[in-house]
């Protein structure tokens, strides 16, 4: 296939809203699968097909035959669905020319999709005239123009309303509603327009067939049989089996042992021409290697890399320790072997006073973290407790005040320490400032819930950035009016910490709700709610957020999703650091403390969280044989102490002298269960106590 036969797109989607049901309709239209091939066809893991999400990104290969006569390679990459994965996302965009933008007609536009909307558009070098969202720089590098073709979906519910969310469309992603097709995934409803429209609206990749060879790799896993399989896609030149490759992020060389297409199943076709996307199998075993976003060149030969390669950045940390103490090799060969599939996963050996010996694993966010332990429990059947979840915090030590002086005038910053574990806090030094890591929020909900996100959002330590209705019926997208009547309490609430919390901190750079209002009140534009569409279109409201990324490792979305009866969309990127007031709170058992509870928390909170988490302690553990005395220290000071009375009685005295198998038995038990006890301050509790202990 010549580069103009090739279309290479992807699919932007809001969770749920149909993605991967779309991509096996396409795979059957085409007969790349067999019609009644099992669903979700490129979602493999176990884990994705449980929640329906897709983890790792897959491409499939499709020949179309056009009303032109001329047979078509259409490359569908699809990519991860979920918010953690957004790096992921803009690499596979990166391998695209085109995106099919694709909303649930009964749903509406949801967070997902306006933040991946986003992604997609930064490749057109466009401004972000809606969203104050902080651009990253290598987005804009990308000189490629990503089409967009909007899809509405699932038109065959009754519920749907495409005229509605076709116009909600209109106003937000700056379509033209009559290019926007109809389409039911499920019926196969108008599919047959689709694939002509991605060969007539998706231009042809724009790639030198006669420069150097020049590769993006956009995703990697890893074969059993075969080692790391790479996914590519083909920027300038020929890709042919036998080549010597080069990685322009490390300079490290590999053989194109075998090259192929995904059609969907790998098949080798020997080499890859300009434009075209497949995969290469660099004869490597670990996947780390492969970096996603990287520019392959051929061995000597190298050439300009491609813009916007990012090293894996962890940003929540979690200790991971087998249940039962003598299975530290199982969960070892378990971290290992997932490892393997995942570069996005770092691991390091980790030793806890309490736990014993374990890992220090670094995700990309708070899904990706839960999705790991799920799939070795599943998978590898691996029986593990997780620390609380902790973010890369930011240290700076006070020094002494000499060598202090000393840095000032030389210029230097002030010494900072990057926690990966809240273990590392310095205690004997002392500590001038905290920064933590935070995260730009993006909420959509019904106008119904505002107050109870906004709410919610001041709780977590929030800071409104924006609020504006969605439009859709209305011609405007752009902030509008904030419904006296209903919200303007909350609002007025959530204004006041803002104010509270802006003095504190210099970093912001959002538009607060006041003047949101007093613009809103400029306009004059207060008639825009409550349309007959529902919950559809116009009553939406949009809602950006800097939280603290700590908040988002704990329960905020699911607080989140109950507060609204799960009608909220959610989505966030990454923000500045930002300094926070925290303060570091400890478990002590008999005097000593427990290296593994240790958490930064608010410092309002933490006589108050202290207290809760002693009489939690309490609760869960058994009298034991002597007084035990369990304290909670914040900051070095102890703000709360319970005091267990030592039992009277001696539990194993009525078994004594009694029958002896049953005594046996007991013994038995008991030893079986040491293995899962851990030593608290020289105290023996169940690993079970654990998890509980470390809920947030
Ligand atoms: P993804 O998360 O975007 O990949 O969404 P899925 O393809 O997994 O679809 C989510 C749910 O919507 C599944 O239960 C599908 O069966 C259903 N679905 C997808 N497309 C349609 C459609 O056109 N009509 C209807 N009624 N349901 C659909
Ligand atoms: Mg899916």
């Amino acid at each position: 296939f010549p580069p103009e036969r090739i279309r290479n797109f992807c699919i932007i989607a809001h969770i749920d809203h149909g993605k991967s049901t779309l991509a096996d309709r396409l795979m059957q239209l085409t007969g790349a699968v067999p019609a009644g091939s099992r669903p979700q066809y490129l979602d493999k893991l176990q884990v994705e097909r449980e929640r329906g999400i897709t983890i790792k990104a897959q491409t499939a290969s499709l020949v179309y035959r056009h009303a032109d006569g001329h047979d078509y390679l259409l490359n569908l990459i699809d990519t991860p669905g979920h918010v953690d994965f957004s790096y992921e996302v803009s690499r596979s965009l990166a391998a695209c020319q085109g995106a099919l933008l694709l909303v649930d007609a009964s749903q509406g536009v949801q967070a997902q999709t306006v933040a991946n909307f986003y992604l997609a558009f930064e490749q057109e070098l466009a401004l972000l005239p809606l969203l104050n969202k902080t651009v990253a720089n290598f987005y804009l590098a990308f000189e490629q123009e990503l089409a967009l073709l909007p899809l509405l979906n699932k038109v065959d519910l009754p519920s749907a309303d495409p005229a509605a969310v076709a116009a909600q469309m209109a106003a937000t992603f700056d379509v033209v509603p009559s290019d926007v097709l109809a389409v039911s995934a499920k019926t196969g409803l108008g599919l047959r327009e689709l694939l002509p429209a991605v060969v007539e609206r998706i231009p042809p990749p724009a790639g030198q067939p006669s420069q150097p060879l020049r590769l993006l790799l956009f995703d990697a896993f890893h074969d059993e049989y075969r080692g790391v399989v790479c996914l590519v896609a083909v920027v300038d030149g020929r890709l042919r089996a036998g080549d010597k490759l080069a990685a322009a992020s490390s300079g490290s060389e590999y053989e194109a042992l075998e090259v192929g297409i995904l059609a969907p199943e790998p098949h080798p076709t020997g080499e890859l021409l300009t434009g075209q996307v497949g995969y290469v199998i660099p004869g490597i075993k670990d996947v780390k290697a492969a970096r996603v976003g990287d520019t392959w060149h051929l061995a000597r030969q190298p050439v300009e890399p491609l813009p916007g390669f990012k090293p894996i950045k962890p940003m929540v940390f979690a200790g991971l320790y087998p249940a039962s103490a003598d299975d530290y090799e199982g969960l070892a060969a378990a971290i290992e072997r997932l490892g393997l599939n995942d570069a996005s996963v770092t691991v390091k050996k980790e030793t806890s006073d309490a736990l014993g010996a374990g890992f220090r694993c670094g995700f990309l966010g708070p899904l990706h973290l839960e999705v790991f332990l799920t799939r070795l429990q599943q998978e590898h059947s691996a029986d593990v407790i997780s620390t609380a979840p902790t973010v890369p915090y930011e240290v700076e030590l006070a020094g002494d005040p000499q060598h202090q002086q000393q840095q000032q005038q030389q210029g230097k910053e002030k010494q900072r320490l990057v926690l990966e574990s809240v273990a590392e806090y310095p205690r004997n030094q002392k500590v001038s400032a905290i920064y933590e890591p935070t995260v730009l929020a993006t909420i959509i909900v019904p106008q119904q819930y505002c107050g109870a996100v906004m709410k919610l959002a001041v709780a977590r330590r929030g800071t409104q950035l924006d609020y504006s209705f969605m439009g859709g019926s209305s011609s405007s997208s752009s902030s509008s009016s904030i419904d006296s009547a209903g919200n303007s309490s909350a609002s007025a609430a959530a204004a006041d910490e803002h104010a509270g919390s802006s003095s504190s901190s210099s970093t912001q750079d959002g538009v607060d709700v006041l003047s949101a209002a007093a613009e809103a009140a400029d306009t004059g534009d207060s008639s825009s709610s409550s349309s007959s569409a529902g919950f559809l279109a116009s009553d939406r409201v949009l809602l950006r957020y800097q939280l603290p990324l700590a908040e988002l490792a704990g329960d905020f979305y699911s607080k989140l999703k109950s507060a609204t009866q799960g009608y909220a969309s959610f989505d966030y990127e990454e923000g500045p650091l930002r300094p926070a007031d925290l303060t570091l709170l400890e478990l002590l058992v008999n005097g000593k403390a427990v290296d593994a509870l240790g958490r930064l928390v608010p410092t309002g909170d933490a006589v108050r969280l202290g207290r809760a988490l002693t009489a939690r302690m309490r609760t869960l553990l058994d009298r034991q044989q002597y007084e035990v005395v369990i304290q909670a220290s914040a900051g070095g000071r102890i703000v709360a102490r319970e005091t267990m009375k030592a039992l009277r009685k001696d539990v194993t005295a009525k078994c004594y002298g009694g029958d002896v198998s049953r005594k046996r038995k007991l013994l038995q038990k008991q030893k079986e269960g040491k293995k899962r006890l851990r030593q608290l301050g020289g105290l023996s509790v169940p690993a079970e106590v654990f998890p509980e202990l470390l809920k947030p």
